[in-house]
């Protein structure tokens, strides 16, 4: 079968991958394994060739059952005797010393199945493996450019241990991202962008999704529906726009600078509907105008609030047992709520619900550097604490 999905070219790596690809972080949420193969068989059916996780992508389910996304990814792959072409993965890990760099590495290809050096496989499928340093902020660069990581990535990269390399950043982090990119070692970069929040485009001081595509390196976009929390704020919005799913990720597949807008389908139905969208047509320049106005209304509502994206606790928990995350994404959706003059008794309500609260915090702002959009949690659980017992 002919895919929908059209190609572009991923930088100057000489791959063409498609322009909608899977982003397998919330495999991690799935209740059975039998869930997420189902997800990764339909991706690759409908001609995807890009499938984006991380070491970090893993969780408990409400099973009890721990869900590794490269795992499954692996997996998933390994299960299939009928694919065409090389498929793309990429993952990514917190390497910021060459140390953690050998273990992270070596383990990524050990969970995803990858064997090989230079013509990588996952079972008889052959894999191009693309290496991500995750989630680049000032402190972590400042430890790449003295820990020797960075020669150390080029030299696996020459045995052909990774394809490429490059890494993942996230609003705020402008200048380190240029003198990343700056450095011309990088094949690869994964950023955030959406109708709600093109600071890293348009919007920015220097449009950096146009800088590093004129600098032919392969740009992936995450977070086009605006991170995990968008469902449920989108119930509390959607009276308010007339921006839809669709919309969404049409705004972004329509930006000319992206290589591949990669979408976390967490069921076959919503990853069906994202091809549909890619198989159609792209926004006019009128309605982008339109959709960008109309998200401005929004935007002030979204920020400064969690996204509930859980990157806090990929590598970290709270001393105090609190789970933090769950209590501020509550929050978010309070505040947007109230915002609107909505009805917030359910989240108070639902705030009683935790064993531990918010006013159990010891404030010793331990969390606070593992936000990725450089919340102050504790000031925030304070202030959601007062909210919900008000
Ligand atoms: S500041 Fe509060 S939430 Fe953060 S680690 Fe400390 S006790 Fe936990
Ligand atoms: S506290 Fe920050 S990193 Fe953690 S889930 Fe919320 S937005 Fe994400």
């Amino acid at each position: 079968m002919k895919s929908l999905i059209k190609r572009r070219e991923l930088g100057n790596t000489g791959l063409y991958v498609s322009e909608l690809s899977f982003g397998a972080m919330n495999l991690r949420k799935l209740e059975t394994e039998e869930e997420a193969l189902d997800i990764l068989n339909y991706v690759l059916d409908q001609g995807v060739n890009l499938i984006d996780t991380a070491r970090a992508y893993s969780a408990t389910n409400s099973q009890g059952r721990l869900m590794e996304s490269e795992v499954l990814v692996g997996k998933g792959l390994k299960n299939r005797n009928d694919l065409k072409e090389p498929i793309v993965i990429v993952t990514k890990g917190h390497s910021y010393t060459p140390e953690e760099l050998e273990e992270n590495l070596f383990t990524s290809r050990t969970k995803l199945g990858v064997e090989g050096k230079g013509d990588l496989k996952i079972g008889n499928n052959a894999v191009i493996l693309v290496y991500l340093f995750h989630g680049l902020n000032e402190e972590r660069w400042a430890t790449m450019q003295n820990s020797g990581v960075l020669k150390k990535v080029q030299e696996y990269k020459r045995e052909g241990i990774v394809n490429f390399i490059g890494f993942s950043s996230h609003y705020g982090d402008t200048v380190e991202i240029k003198k990343a990119v700056d450095t011309g070692l990088f094949d690869v970069v994964e950023l955030p962008y959406n109708i709600f929040n093109r600071s890293l485009g348009e919007d920015g001081e220097l449009n950096l999704l146009k800088y590093i595509h004129d600098k032919e390196i392969g740009l992936i976009n995450m977070k086009a529906f605006n991170g995990n929390i968008m469902p449920a704020i989108y119930n509390v919005i959607k009276d308010f726009i007339s921006i839809d799913y669709p919309t969404m990720l049409n705004f972004c597949l329509t930006n000319p600078y992206i290589s591949t807008v990669d979408a976390g389908a967490m069921n076959v139905e919503q990853f069906a509907q994202d091809v549909k969208v890619a198989a159609g047509p792209r926004l006019t320049q009128e309605e982008i105008t339109k959709f960008k106005q109309e998200a401005d209304k929004i935007s002030s509502l979204l920020e400064n609030i969690c996204r509930d994206c859980l990157h806090c606790v990929e590598k970290f928990q709270c001393s105090a047992g609190i789970d933090f995350p769950a209590i501020m994404a509550l929050y978010s959706r309070y505040t947007v709520s109230e915002k609107l003059g909505r009805d917030v008794t359910e989240f108070k309500e639902r705030y009683k619900e935790f064993a531990l609260n918010a006013s159990d915090c010891i404030q010793c702002g331990q969390c606070v550097p593992w936000c990725e959009y450089k919340l102050n949690i504790p000031e925030v659980l304070r202030e959601a604490h007062q909210a919900f017992i008000k």
